[in-house]
């Protein structure tokens, strides 16, 4: 079988979220099941091509895309996700991908992800790849199913091809003054008030990937449901009622080499479920690199996170001095974003130093060390469609703090609710008492350090592997193959 996986992030070329985790790990599980996949992203201006053994295709050199009127020249340059046989296709557009950031502002930013579809249509018809599915990821690449419908059905070469589109994040959706449709090759009247493609008087990229694509998926079987839902349909909800016999909710898997205890280079000491003396060490080495005092009985929180209001800081933000009054915690902090949560927790390290750390940006190797390091992780997120971190955290022994909803609810079992199974503690009704009460039960319990362990080795024992969920995309494409839902 072939796969075209076209995605606007993908790790370790360029990334800001899980889209680039899901976007590496599982083209490459994909491909050790014997399917032959093609991955296309854009080359931004921050991918040091050279250093991951990218050559320019010299037979693509300055091939015109054609964008209404317009034909615009790229380069392709091409690799594979390391260790891996994924081949991967980087489309070289300086004009729309070298902006200092992956994603913009910028009037064009529509255009610039156009551009990134034509661009793998016409590469696959320059290689005569045929490709028995397209897999789209997000707003960025929803197009492809519409534009594969209505620009480019004249090729024989798609005339088998199917369309999956994968939302990772149904809150961003590409909203698009109506005019880019021409550019897409799309029929400009559907993106018009009352068509297929508009949604809320723009032309919403997301909104016709969900209305063309032949089947629908989301990155947890949990934010499938919710997606349906007035409160957290983003007002696709009807939409997505209608197309729910071709959605499926498939959980992420996570990378389990470059999240693994026992081999991950960032940390300062190697443990596993076995054997968890290691984890002293980085907990120890994690206070001095960010400046905490920490005593063995001071119970330490990892955050690592966009700060957006999505991720739910600002339940955290009315409780965080009681918190600090009423225990010793200590807090790692890693991320970066919304101003207003930047300047709170900048405030709360100055209020409480030697308690609360914070670094603001994105530093992959602390993030390691902050999942190694912590006791506990804190996940309070309005809607987490999946969320990577918490897995990550099962894995490292440290217990996740969440909010039961999207894949936050599939991955992390409640420690009270479920004595005996628990791997973590989660809360039903996100409101900062709900929240501060479900750290204090954590912390009753970290007391119990035999039952900790115990939590902490559940976690740890938990498969998280991309094996079963790269097996129900494989089943998911099959199906389109076989029949329309
Ligand atoms: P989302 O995709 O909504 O941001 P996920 O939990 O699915 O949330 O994935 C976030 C990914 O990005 C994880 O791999 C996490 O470790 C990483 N990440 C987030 N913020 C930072 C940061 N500031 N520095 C390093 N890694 C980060």
């Amino acid at each position: 079988m072939n796969v075209c996986f076209i995605t606007s992030e993908c790790t370790p070329f360029a990334k800001t979220g899980g889209l680039a985790d899901v976007s590496a790990a599982l083209p490459a599980f994909l491909s050790r099941k014997g399917i032959r996949v093609k991955l296309f992203m854009p080359l931004y201006s921050s991918i040091q091509v050279l250093e991951y053994g990218f050559v320019k295709a010299s037979e693509l050199s300055q091939t015109a895309i054609a964008m209404g009127n317009e034909a615009i020249p790229i380069d392709v340059w091409y690799g594979q996700i390391p260790g891996s046989d994924v081949d991967v296709y980087l489309i070289d557009c300086p004009r729309f991908f070298h902006r200092g950031r992956i994603y913009t502002d910028d009037p064009d930013e529509a255009d610039r992800f156009i551009l990134l579809q034509h661009a793998a249509f016409v590469v696959m018809q320059r290689y005569n790849f045929s490709p028995d599915i397209i897999h789209s990821n997000d707003w960025q690449t929803a197009l492809m199913p519409a534009m594969l419908k209505y620009h480019y059905n004249w090729d024989r070469l798609f005339a088998s091809t199917r369309t999956v589109l994968s939302i990772h994040n149904l809150a961003y959706q590409g909203l698009s003054n109506p005019d880019f449709s021409i550019r897409a090759g799309l029929p400009r009247e559907m993106a018009d008030q009352g068509g297929l493609f508009e949604y809320s008087g723009a032309f919403s990229f997301l909104k016709t990937g969900i209305m063309m694509a032949d089947r629908l998926s989301t990155v947890s079987p949990t934010y499938a449901k919710e997606i349906q839902s007035e409160s957290f349909g983003e007002g696709l909800d009807g939409l997505l009622r209608m197309r729910s016999g071709c959605l499926k909710g498939i959980i992420n898997g996570i990378d389990t080499d470059i999240w693994n205890p026992e081999t991950d280079p960032h940390i300062a000491s190697p443990f596993s479920a076995k054997d968890l003396s290691g984890k002293s060490a980085c907990r120890a080495a994690l206070a001095t690199e960010m400046g905490l005092k920490l005593a063995e009985n001071d119970p330490l929180i990892g955050i690592v996170s966009r700060f957006a209001s999505q991720k739910g800081f600002d339940l955290l933000l009315s409780v965080f001095r009681d918190l600090m009054k009423f225990s010793n915690l200590r807090f790692a902090i890693l991320g970066s974003g919304d101003r207003h949560f930047e300047y709170f927790f900048d405030q709360m390290s100055a209020a409480y130093p030697g308690r609360v750390a914070v670094y603001k940006g994105f530093n992959d190797g602390l993030a390691h060390r902050i999942e190694a390091g912590s006791d506990m992780f804190l996940m309070p997120s309005y809607y987490e469609p999946c969320g990577l971190n918490q897995m990550y955290s099962l894995r490292y022994g440290t217990v996740p703090i969440v909010h039961k909803t999207g894949g936050l609810a599939d991955t992390v079992i409640d420690s009270d609710e479920f004595p005996g199974h628990g791997t973590g503690f989660s809360f039903w009704n996100a409101t900062p008492d709900v929240l501060k009460d479900t750290i204090f039960r954590a912390l009753d319990w970290f007391e119990d350090r035999k039952e900790w362990k115990n939590i902490q080795i559940r976690g740890m024992k938990t498969d998280f592997s991309w094996t079963k969920s790269a097996d129900e995309y494989i089943e998911m494409y099959q199906s389109a193959k076989r029949e329309s839902c």
